[in-house]
């Protein structure tokens, strides 16, 4: 596949046995069906101006650096090999252009005010891990998400995982904004018995202007999941800035009223956990978003669940 047609471009990771993860949360129970495992993996192509999550998107292990914590020591400015890191009036910043990721400085740092996020897992190192809540899962009707960050940007690695835990009888989710080739999107979703699908806008251009890219392919994707009869959770993140027009909800809902595939439609309202974490990336120069109260929030469900023709659950 040309980089024309792939909308990852240069920067695809393809590995079968070995995946790059940021994180692991036992007892979820917001990532599907009953108590779950989500296993979040790194990189994604979008680039959401609200990501809850922005140390996944970049495929590569990062330092996130909490400016608090730093005494100006200078033991992580010796310790760097790429000499990246410099001291400022208050703390140190790291030059990001410079940094390979090594993780050397996070080591040495006595305040563990720097931190590397990003680590390899074998398939059969996580397939152990999960396991141990085989007894959770069979209890509550719960079992494995695969989310991210996107796990379609390590298509082999996310396939082979899936089947391992289906083979081992254990329910499997896959979280997906959709923006990924249509062979690997399907590649994975055979080995999901639940698709959590993100739907953020219809309207190209306001998708374009809040990720990064058009939404064309999601829901190209989205049209070719329901004709395989997968079922799909619709979540959708309620942005004020990006939904300022109702009406936009009101598209988004009769798209899905189309479908047959939807089992559940959540709207997620947005928080504010991103902004630090943005910081602690040394990321400038993202706007500042509201927060829905719950009036909005109400009134946005109540439009999204008329047009939609389902009770859409809020949160979750
Ligand atoms: S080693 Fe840690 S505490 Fe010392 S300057 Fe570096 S980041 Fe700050
Ligand atoms: S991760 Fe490695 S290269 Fe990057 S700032 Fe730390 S020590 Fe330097």
């Amino acid at each position: 596949m040309s980089n024309a047609e792939n909308p990852y471009g240069s920067d695809l990771v393809e590995a079968a046995d070995v995946g790059m993860l940021f994180d692991m949360k036992r007892f979820a129970l917001h990532d599907g069906p009953g108590i779950r495992t989500t296993v979040f993996m790194k990189g994604c192509p979008l680039r959401c101006t609200w990501c809850h999550n922005p140390e996944s998107q970049g495929a590569a292990p990062e330092i996130m650096l909490s400016a608090a914590q730093c005494t100006g020591c200078g033991t992580c400015i010796k310790a760097c090999p790429q000499a990246a890191i410099r001291a400022t009036q208050s703390a140190t910043s790291t030059d990001r252009q410079r940094c390979i990721g090594c993780g050397q400085c996070a080591i040495v740092c006595p305040t563990s005010a720097r931190t590397l996020v990003g680590y390899r897992k074998s398939i059969p190192d996580l397939v152990a891990q999960v396991k141990r809540d085989v007894v959770f899962f069979d209890e509550s009707g719960g079992g494995v998400t695969l989310s991210g960050g996107e796990p379609l940007f390590q298509p082999s690695f996310a396939a082979a995982f899936l089947a391992q835990c289906q083979a081992r009888r254990i329910h499997t989710a896959l979280d997906t904004c959709g923006f990924a080739p249509w062979e690997d999107l399907k590649r994975v979703a055979q080995h999901a018995d639940l698709i959590l699908y993100d739907l953020k806008i219809l309207s190209d251009s306001r998708h374009r202007r809040w990720t990064g890219h058009s939404n064309a392919l999601i829901l190209d994707n989205l049209t070719r999941l329901d004709a395989l009869g997968k079922p799909v959770w619709i979540r959708i993140p309620f942005i004020l800035e990006m939904h300022d027009d109702p009406d936009e909800l009101s598209r988004l809902g009769a798209f899905i009223a189309n479908l047959n595939c939807v089992e559940a439609v959540h709207l997620l309202p947005y928080h504010r956990t991103g902004e630090a974490k943005r910081q602690q990336l040394e990321r400038s120069g993202t706007p500042k978003l509201d927060v829905p109260d719950e009036r909005a929030v109400a009134a946005a469900g109540e439009r999204l669940t008329r047009a939609a023709g389902q009770a859409v659950v809020i949160g979750g």
